[in-house]
């Protein structure tokens, strides 16, 4: 059993060949994707790659060009925006000035004209959840920046939408609120149990709050999975260049039995050895992607290791709690090593022009053929 094939997960959401145009351009390609009952979904992806255009057909501000979107299992091609049981918050917020945080919250529960009895228990709910009890009475001007995205959150919330949609939720806070904020997030969408989608540039952000991440470039998406797969074990090189920090080693292919492969990278050098459960035929190009982390350096060859190389040191950036080597493998290639800095101070440090082996294991990286 593995957290990203559970087969009890329900689709909320089903996008079956989506395809958005705006004139010629195609803004979103073909996409088929499913997103859960009560998952935090993040959409992760450069400038210009469809994620506002996935949240406004989500909330029907757009209608695919081609293709249908199921809520619930139903299409929700024919229900306009209002009827839909979803809603969507901005970085704006879009707070009422002259309303209080307690009208703001309301807002909607009014207009949907409920009686006063039940508007005051669910906006109490509300403020009970985003913790602004004591604000309730306060107008926007008069509280801080992350409470005002607390009030903007219960607003959205009070009506209980299955789907709660988050373009770049968090932009306006500083960067520690922002992580504090990203926990209260997480905490809430658990407490609610609504879905979320977001929208966010920020890839640790979408790593720390998501369930599953969809990676997309271009209209298309390249990969979902857990964070942990995401990083783990990328399906391509956009992906794990995407995500993170990573050595991309070009080279070709030859299979040597039991799931490993020889990676020729350079002449003259012997091959590196990687694990894998993709199929790579006789010299297809391929590509190595390591994390620098899972990279060792030290000045003897370790006699145990899988994969060990000799270089020279190009740069050292100490960053504290790490420092990052680059080392000139033979060929010109450069690999990025990165150690934790655990002791004060550290038994052996390299410096620049220093000879030095690089060495990680087999499962250390994986094999990309695209
Ligand atoms: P960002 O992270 O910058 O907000 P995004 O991933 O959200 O980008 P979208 O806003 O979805 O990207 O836009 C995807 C592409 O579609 C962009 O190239 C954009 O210029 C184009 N696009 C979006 N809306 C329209 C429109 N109404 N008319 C024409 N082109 C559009």
């Amino acid at each position: 059993f593995a957290p990203w094939d559970d087969p009890t997960e329900k689709p909320l959401i089903r996008f079956r060949n989506v395809t958005k145009r705006f004139g010629a351009f195609t803004a979103i390609d073909d996409l088929t994707l499913d997103i859960f009952e009560r998952e935090f979904f993040a959409l992760l992806g450069p400038s210009g790659c469809g994620k506002t255009t996935m949240m406004r057909m989500l909330a029907g501000f757009e209608t695919p060009s081609e293709g249908t979107i199921e809520l619930a299992g139903q299409d929700i091609a024919a229900v306009p925006p209002n009827k839909r049981a979803v809603n969507m918050m901005f970085q704006s917020y879009a707070l009422f000035p002259h309303l209080s945080v307690y009208d703001n919250i309301a807002f909607g529960l009014r207009r949907d004209s409920l009686p006063r009895a039940d508007i005051d228990a669910r906006v109490g709910e509300m403020l009970k959840l985003t913790r602004l009890e004591k604000f309730a009475r306060r107008k926007p001007h008069q509280i801080s920046g992350g409470q005002r995205q607390r009030v903007a959150l219960a607003r959205s919330l009070a009506k209980a939408p299955k789907l709660l949609l988050l373009d770049e939720p968090l932009g306006a806070l500083d960067a520690k609120l922002r992580q504090a904020t990203q926990f209260e997030l997480m905490d809430i969408q658990e407490k609610t149990g609504t879905t979320f989608v977001i929208v966010t540039h920020d890839q640790e952000e979408a790593m720390t709050v998501a369930s599953r991440v969809a990676v997309m470039d271009e209209g298309r998406v390249m990969q979902v999975a857990t964070p942990e797969r995401i990083y783990e074990a990328p399906e391509s090189v956009y992906v794990a260049d995407f995500i993170g920090d990573v050595n991309i080693v070009p080279g070709t292919a030859r299979a040597v039995g039991d799931g490993l492969f020889q990676l020729n990278w350079a002449e003259d050098t012997v091959p590196f050895i990687a694990a894998s459960e993709g199929a790579f035929s006789e010299g297809q190009a391929c590509h190595l992607a390591i994390r620098p982390e899972k990279i060792a350096i030290s000045a003897e060859r370790p006699p145990e290791a899988e994969n060990a190389v000799h270089g020279k040191v190009l740069d050292i950036a100490y960053l504290g709690n790490l420092s990052t080597y680059h080392v000139e493998l033979p060929g010109g290639q450069v690999i990025k090593a990165q150690t934790a800095n655990t002791r004060r101070i550290s038994r052996r440090s390299f410096t620049w022009e220093d000879p030095v082996w690089v060495s990680w294991t087999k499962t250390a990286g994986v094999l990309l053929d695209q």
